[in-house]
């Protein structure tokens, strides 16, 4: 029993440590989870009244095309519901996208750190990824074209990349968009794109009209805080789509995920206060982080990847002593941490145990 060659080193994914997993090991009470970019303010009441409504369909199959749910993402959007596809968390429309369009022999470009799924997923496919490091935090976009050649199938661009938070302008992607043959496909991660407030970020969506290669990935796990459900989609031409619909599972994802999602895009108010609330975090933590002379990456999404100076995995450990998960041991950043913006509370309970972290490895020496 030798399953195929590609999968036999994989790593299992390693999901940030469940809160009750943490209390149950170290005897704590009280810990805040910030390793996994989740919404500290939950989701939408709308959304809740809608997965309450859903339950009693729960004996019947979910409509396999997300109908009602491609309405009302279509209309938010403003594409045609053809350029749609959903999945379970874009974390499948990453799956998806590799097992219709990678073979062995194939390469695919991404950056180094950034989100591991586009590597994980080609490497089942037998496809090889070709990493390129980033630039003081950010996708090198030059370096990656260089890199595209006759056997490039696909391009990942994280915008904000995860885990650093830079983003890519507009200016620098539609030069890259331009350069790329058309025959390669260029994905745009925009997971966090609900978050972003700066003005460079590009409104990716318009670029559908020009380039038939673009595809662009939501997700409902992180502004809309809907994490557990499941639920993310693509949107590009119709003729993509379509190729993902062909390896798509019929039931991917469930009628309450889809009840859920298609409620939370409608109530926009939510939204907008935990983009603002957001943001209101990002500006303590930063103030925080230069008060405490540690460097960071300029975040863009519901996280920020800073400096602690020490062995992360030091500050790991420190800060789960004090009731906090956050995420450490980045290949490239061997003293960086990735915590995500939490509630004000919460962000206040980082800081004084990041602070007693670091002075107590100050008096250790
Ligand atoms: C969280 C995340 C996703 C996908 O999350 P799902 O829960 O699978 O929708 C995709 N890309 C990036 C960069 C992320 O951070």
């Amino acid at each position: 029993m030798q399953p195929k060659n590609s999968i036999v080193h994989l790593p299992v994914y390693q999901p940030g440590k469940p809160v009750e997993e943490v209390k149950r090991e170290l005897g704590l009470t009280e810990v805040i989870k910030l390793a996994s970019n989740e919404n500290p303010f939950g989701f939408s009441e709308q959304a809740k009244a809608a997965i309450q409504a859903e339950i009693a369909n729960t004996s019947i199959y979910p409509d396999s095309f997300s109908t009602t749910l491609a309405a009302a993402v279509a209309d938010y959007l403003q594409v045609d519901r053809k350029q749609l596809v959903f999945g379970a968390g874009s974390d499948e429309v990453i799956l998806m996208l590799a097992r219709a369009y990678l073979v062995p022999g194939d390469e695919t470009i991404m950056a180094d750190e950034t989100f591991p799924q586009y590597k994980h997923n080609a490497t089942i496919e037998g496809a090889t990824s070709i990493e390129v490091p980033l630039k003081d935090g950010k996708h090198d976009l030059p370096a990656m074209l260089a890199k595209v050649n006759e056997r490039t199938k696909i391009v990942w661009i994280c915008n904000p990349n995860n885990p650093t938070g830079t983003i890519v302008g507009k200016d620098e992607l539609e030069e890259f968009i331009r350069a790329v043959p058309s025959n390669v496909i260029v994905v745009l991660d925009e997971a966090y794109a609900e978050y972003v407030m700066d003005a460079s970020y590009p409104d990716s969506i318009k670029y559908l009209n020009d380039f038939k290669n673009v595809i662009i990935l939501r997700t409902f796990s992180k502004i809309y805080g809907l994490a557990s459900l499941r639920i993310g989609y693509g949107v590009g031409h119709p003729d993509v789509i379509h190729f993902i619909n062909q390896v798509r599972e019929p039931f991917n994802t469930t009628r309450i995920a889809q009840a859920a999602a298609a409620a939370a895009v409608a109530d926009t108010a939510f939204i907008e206060s935990c983009r603002d609330r957001n943001a209101e975090g990002l500006a303590y933590m930063m103030a925080e982080f230069d008060r405490l002379g540690l460097s960071y990456f300029e975040p863009h999404g519901n996280f920020i990847m800073f400096d602690s100076k020490l062995p992360s995995q030091q500050v790991f450990d420190g800060l789960l002593r004090r009731g906090i998960v956050s995420r450490a041991r980045w290949t490239y950043y061997p003293t960086h941490i990735r915590i995500t913006v939490g509630s004000r509370e919460q962000n206040v309970k980082f800081i004084q145990a990041l602070e007693a972290v670091l002075q107590e490895a100050a008096v250790l020496g």
